[in-house]
Parts: C-alpha cells; structure tokens; sequence
C-alpha cells in the first residue's frame, strides 16, 4: 500500500461542495478515498458528489448546519450509517462577514464564531468515537492567514480562525494517544465565491493579494488537493498539531 493511499477509507467534508472543500475532495477521491459531502446546500452538495463519484469511489450527501449540535450528531451517524466507517473530517465549512469591528450586530458576531469555531468543534467531537473505534483517523481544519494576520474588516472571522489553530493543538495533544493526528491548514487567497464577494468588498484587494503573494496569483481549490491526501493519509502519521500555510507564499513576504 503507497504511503498516500486513501482506498477503504471514509472522508467527510464539511463544505466540501464548492471552493476549498471540494477541491480538497477531489484530492482525496483521487486517492481512493470515499466521500460525504456535507453541507446545507442539498442541490449543490448532489452536483459535489456527482462530480466526485467520477474516481470511481462511493460519495453520499448530507444535510448539516455545523453550528447546530444536533444537526452535527445526525451528520456523523448518517456517515457510518451510510459508509461503515469514518477516518477522515475535514473542518472546512466557514463563513465570512466583513465590516469594521464597530459596525457588527452581535448576532454577527455569534454566526461567525458559531459556524467557523463552534462548528469544527462539534464536528471533532462527534467524530472523535467513531475515529477511536476503528483504530484511528485524521482531522483537517481550515484556518486562514487571519490565522495570523489582523485585519480591520476582520474581527469574527479572525478571532474563529485564531482560535481553530489553537483547538487544533488541544485537539492534537488529547487524541495522540487514540492515534488521530489534528493539522491545521492555513490557505492564502483562493478564488472561491467566499473571495468573490470579498473582491467587492474591499477596495483594492484584487491588486494588493498579486502584489503581496510572492506566486504572483491567487490560489485555485484544486492548489489544495495535495495536502489534503498528505494530512490523511499514513505520509503524516507523524505530523499533529501542525499549522501548515498554503498560500503561495503570502504569510513569508516581508
Ligand atoms: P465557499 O463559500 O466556497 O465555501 C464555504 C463552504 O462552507 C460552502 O460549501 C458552504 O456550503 C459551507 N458552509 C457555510 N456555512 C455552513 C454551515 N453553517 N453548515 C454547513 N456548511 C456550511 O468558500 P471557500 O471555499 O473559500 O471557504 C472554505 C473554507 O476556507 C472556509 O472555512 C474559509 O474560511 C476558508 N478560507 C478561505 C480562503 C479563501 O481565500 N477562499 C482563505 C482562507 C480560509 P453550503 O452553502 O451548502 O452550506
């Protein structure tokens, strides 16, 4: 078995019916991997899985809020339900609403914090037994460069995603022993419909994300298909707990 073999085992992706998370499906499909789509849109999520079943692997759809515990819970049982097992969750689903730190309705703030944050815990938790059971298993989480980075139209969503780095090492330190490996992985600017709306919203971040990236472009979702089969697949057994930027170079520019 190549170190990057994903057949027999079960991957289920929050998000993973557009942008990042279907690029990183498609790499895991690619490598054999069977796939959940989970997301709340049912007819994209449909077309997701379509497009994913073309490797040749099983695919499913599940409807999930990720903010909602219950919902949460339901997804995870549904998966083994449906697939037997589940190896691999890849924390990805994530929204962004960006004004200054004064503009925002507390609700704002709590939307954010409860899909990007909240959502990656209680998909972790609820995968963690089913994980454990059968030996072990693999949890990606999808922070961003406000991971790291601050900036003024940026306060909920870099508080969540600041906060996913740090669940990821607790997360990392607490299942080692259960031999389930939790990485972090920091994308720059992708072009996804999330960075569509961006680009209208902020004035000049088209221009200023070519300058600033030392590739000169944006990423494309499919830039993340090879790190999503290195973080699940026996290659990382070694890496937790990990942060990893994706970016083409963004977060090391002077
Ligand atoms: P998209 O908007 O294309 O994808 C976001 C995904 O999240 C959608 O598939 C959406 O599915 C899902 N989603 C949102 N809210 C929920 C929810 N409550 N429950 C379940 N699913 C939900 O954007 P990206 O691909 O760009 O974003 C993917 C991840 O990457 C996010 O976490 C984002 O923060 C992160 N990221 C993106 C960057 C970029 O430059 N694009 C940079 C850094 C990080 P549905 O509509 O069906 O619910």
């Amino acid at each position: 078995m190549s170190l990057f073999d994903l057949e027999g085992r079960v991957a289920l992706v929050t998000g993973g019916n557009g942008g990042i998370g279907l690029g990183m499906a498609q790499g895991l499909a690619a490598a054999g991997a069977d796939i959940v789509v989970a997301g709340r849109n049912a007819a994209k999520s449909e077309a997701a899985a379509k497009e994913l079943a073309s490797h040749g692997v099983r695919t499913a759809v599940v409807e999930v809020n990720v903010a909602d515990e219950a919902s949460v819970a339901a997804m995870v049982d549904k998966t083994v339900a449906r697939m037997g097992r589940l190896d691999i969750l890849i924390n990805n689903a994530g929204i962004a609403i960006r004004k200054r730190p004064e503009e925002y309705k507390m609700s704002e703030w709590r939307e954010v914090l409860s899909i990007n944050l909240d959502g990656a815990f209680y998909c972790s938790h609820a995968a963690q037994p089913a994980m454990k059971a059968s030996g072990g298993g693999k949890i990606i989480n999808i922070g961003s460069m406000m991971s790291i980075f601050g900036a003024p139209f940026a306060a909920p969503y870099s508080a969540s995603k600041g906060g996913l780095v740090q669940l990821t090492k607790s997360l990392a330190t607490a299942w080692a022993v259960d031999n389930i490996q939790v990485n972090a992985v920091l994308p720059g600017w992708i072009d996804t419909e999330l960075t569509q709306r961006a680009r209208e919203q902020v004035d000049g971040l088209h221009g200023n994300v070519l300058k600033r990236t030392p590739a000169g472009r944006w990423g494309e979702p499919t830039d993340f298909a090879g790190i999503a089969v290195f973080l699940a697949s026996k290659a990382s057994d070694f890496v937790t707990g990990a942060a990893i930027p994706v970016d083409g170079g963004f977060s090391i520019q002077g």
